[in-house]
């Protein structure tokens, strides 16, 4: 029988531990499959390990790793994946927002034979405010950058064996796993859920200034034509304060000179100014990144589990 993991990240979700295990055992015991349901404790400062814990202690189908401190959901996820064994993984949220009773048709697409199935969620409950913000993003991301980018698919997926290595075989720190999805490729299928709130009432963990950084993150992890832009962006510039020179000193040679007066000089020095600065903070978001990624430093550390390393052989 083939055996299914489930790799559920879980930060400060004591609340909703128990019965997450509850409801996806329930889905499992279902399906033709041997199963393990991986929790990895992303340095929780509530009783989420102690959650855990007890739910190993009473069976033997739940695998948990607890990180050393709280190293975001994206080093949780790649934690976990790196040490579930299964010949699929789906990962889930440990909020109950990704609904359990998704994973028999999660994994009939698997049984299809496709590599990635993904659960698309649509934006019901979201404020308006975000959802606009967020289709103007994704297209904006995606005419910018090569890999495609859509809306409403996020983690919650199934990922085969297959799928899973391709993804560890990306060493890069700084990992930005929307766009690493979509760039190993593999036969994909979607399917779609309605969107639902948190149990406990809250809507998300993320903040509008975080949501905005994770932009940034999207846009600078996968291609480099935000340094194009700034290239094109000062070459206008140029061009445009040539013509303005060329008009300036046809006009002094016709009448002498006037007092063009500090405000083309102020506009002048705070337009190049402003330029300049966004373009070094473009060149410095690269450098940064190049800084982090020599430092091969690991993306977690793990304090406590109950599982090796998954080796193949
Ligand atoms: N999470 C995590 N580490 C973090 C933040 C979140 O492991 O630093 C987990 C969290 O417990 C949840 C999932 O990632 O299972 C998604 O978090 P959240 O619900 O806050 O985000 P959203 O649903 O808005 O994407
Ligand atoms: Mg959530």
């Amino acid at each position: 029988m083939k055996l299914i993991s489930i790799v559920v990240p879980a930060y400060n979700e004591e609340e909703n531990i128990s019965s997450m295990y509850t409801k996806l055992a329930q889905e499992l015991e279902s399906l033709p499959y041997r199963y393990e349901i991986m929790f990895i404790n992303d340095g929780s400062s509530d009783g989420t390990l102690q959650e855990i814990l007890a739910l190993s202690d009473a069976h033997d189908d739940v695998k948990y790793i607890s990180l050393t401190r709280n190293f975001g959901k994206e080093s949780a996820m790649l934690a976990g994946l790196k040490r579930c064994s299964g010949d699929a993984a789906i990962l889930m949220d440990s909020d109950l927002q990704h609904p359990p009773h998704l994973i028999g048709e999660l994994v009939q697409g698997f049984e299809e034979g496709f590599h990635q199935v993904v659960a698309k969620r649509s934006r019901t409950g979201d404020s308006k405010l975000r959802s606009l913000f967020s289709s103007f993003y994704y297209r904006v991301l995606n005419s910018i950058t090569d890999v495609d980018f859509v809306d409403g698919e996020g983690d919650f997926r199934l990922l085969s064996r297959k799928a899973i290595n391709s993804l560890l075989a990306l060493s890069e720190t700084n990992r930005f796993s929307k766009g690493l999805y979509s760039w190993i490729g593999l036969s994909k299928k979607i399917i779609s859920y309605e969107n639902i709130l948190r149990a406990d009432g809250q809507q998300s963990k993320w903040s509008f200034g975080g949501l905005v950084n994770y932009g940034i993150d999207g846009i600078i992890s996968f291609n480099t034509k935000p340094l194009r832009i700034c290239f094109y962006t000062g070459f206008l510039v140029l061009v445009l304060s040539l013509i303005y020179i060329g008009v300036t000193f046809y006009e002094i040679m016709k009448e002498g000179v006037g007092a063009p007066g500090y405000f083309t000089t102020i506009t002048a020095i705070l337009f190049l100014g402003g330029i300049q600065l966004i373009s070094l903070g473009v060149i410095g978001e690269y450098i940064g990144r190049i800084y982090n990624e020599t430092k091969r430093r690991p993306n977690y550390l793990v304090d406590i589990s109950n599982v090796d390393e998954y080796d193949e052989h």
